[in-house]
């Protein structure tokens, strides 16, 4: 392979996004197969009367994960949740996963298995099968990425790309809870480094602490949305943060949207918990990311058969591209909404 020396790219230029759209912008399809390649929560492959959608996450000790306060077992539970989300977020259903591992040698046979048993305990629970990955050594702590495969019927896919001028925005669960865990937990671990004979003080925050540690993927609320009949015009899963996800919604799709902030879901716990570290709470929903609920557009039409559900909530609508992404304040007044970095939610 020939490399050019002489210019150099520093990869933070780019960001995550902007990194995968240069590796990914001129990759061509050669296969009929492959309905779809990258760009969405999974690929689309076609073997048949249904179609398979394919999804790969990597997660890396000191990246993604601290092993100083994430147990091993929660580890693999959490590994294989996030990539069964961005199935259901494709309004698939996840049917089997390969785990590849690279391990360094401070690992014990007894960690390993930790991490499986976690890792077997959310393939039992999703009703997924483990069929394969790989196992190699790391220099450098561990690495786990996992791929799951899914099934749905063509026209139940649901793309990012679909949503339409006057749908209704809506999203699962409540947000920024797992980032305010992990704010807890990162407390914790700074105040033992300082004294390691103090006891972490996790006291009431189980439920935030759980967010981060033990999430889960939103299977019911497929299921749900399949019983009531209402197919979401665009699906998204919420890894990165509301911001964010509205984003590519938007962007894939073509259309603008007013999110109104005071219909964000946000725990009273989670936001007790942001105050404490003086924190905006919106902003922890808009930018935590890690609360894998699923975000999606419904045509208009739909409202009367969600507006008595518990299960989401309506959070804004979309509009003409034109018109921007703006965020509604609690006071009225309108802003550009910005997919936020980490930097900016420390007041
Ligand atoms: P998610 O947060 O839903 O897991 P990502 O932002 O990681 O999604 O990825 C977005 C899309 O880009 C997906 O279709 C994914 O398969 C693709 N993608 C990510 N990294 C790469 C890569 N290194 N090479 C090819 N495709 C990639
Ligand atoms: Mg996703």
């Amino acid at each position: 392979m020939d490399f050019d020396n002489t210019t150099r790219t520093d990869l933070s230029s780019l960001g995550e996004f902007g990194l995968i759209n240069h590796l990914t912008q001129h990759i061509e399809i050669k296969n009929p197969e492959t309905i779809y390649g990258t760009g969405d929560d999974a690929a689309v492959l076609n073997f048949g009367d249904n179609h398979t959608v394919v999804t790969t996450d990597m997660l890396v000790e000191g990246v993604h994960f601290d092993l100083s306060y994430v147990p091993l077992k929660h580890l693999g539970y959490k590994s294989v949740v996030v990539n069964l989300s961005d199935v259901y977020a494709m309004n698939a259903q996840p049917k089997q996963i390969t785990v590849a591992i690279a391990i360094s040698s401070k690992f014990s046979l007894e960690a390993v298995e930790e991490l499986y048993a976690g890792m077997l305990m959310a393939c039992k629970k999703y009703e997924v099968d483990l069929v394969g990955g790989d196992t190699t050594s790391s220099t450098s702590g561990l690495i786990i990425s996992i791929t799951a495969i899914g099934v749905a019927k063509k026209e139940d896919i649901v793309y990012r790309s679909g949503a339409k001028e006057t749908d209704l925005l809506c999203v699962s669960g409540d947000l920024g809870g797992a980032y305010m865990g992990l704010q807890i937990l990162e407390r914790e671990k700074a105040v033992f480094k300082e004294n390691p004979n103090l006891q972490p003080d996790l006291e009431g925050k189980d439920y935030i602490l759980e967010r981060q540690l033990k999430p889960e993927a939103q299977r019911e609320i497929i299921h749900l949305l399949e019983q009531i009949k209402v197919k979401p015009t665009a699906m998204i899963d919420v890894s990165d943060g509301l911001a964010s996800e509205i984003m590519h919604i938007c962007k894939q799709s073509n259309v603008g949207v007013e999110l109104y902030e005071e219909k964000i879901p946000i725990d009273p716990l989670t936001y007790e918990t942001a105050r404490e570290f003086n924190l905006d709470p919106t902003l922890c929903a808009l930018s935590g990311g890690e609360d894998y609920e699923l975000l999606f557009t419904i045509p208009i039409g739909d409202y009367d058969k969600i507006k008595h559900l518990p299960d989401f909530t309506v959070i804004g609508h979309i509009t003409n591209e034109a018109k921007g992404k703006n965020l509604i304040t609690k006071s009225g007044t309108s802003v550009e909404l910005k997919a936020q970095g980490w930097d900016g939610l420390k007041h």
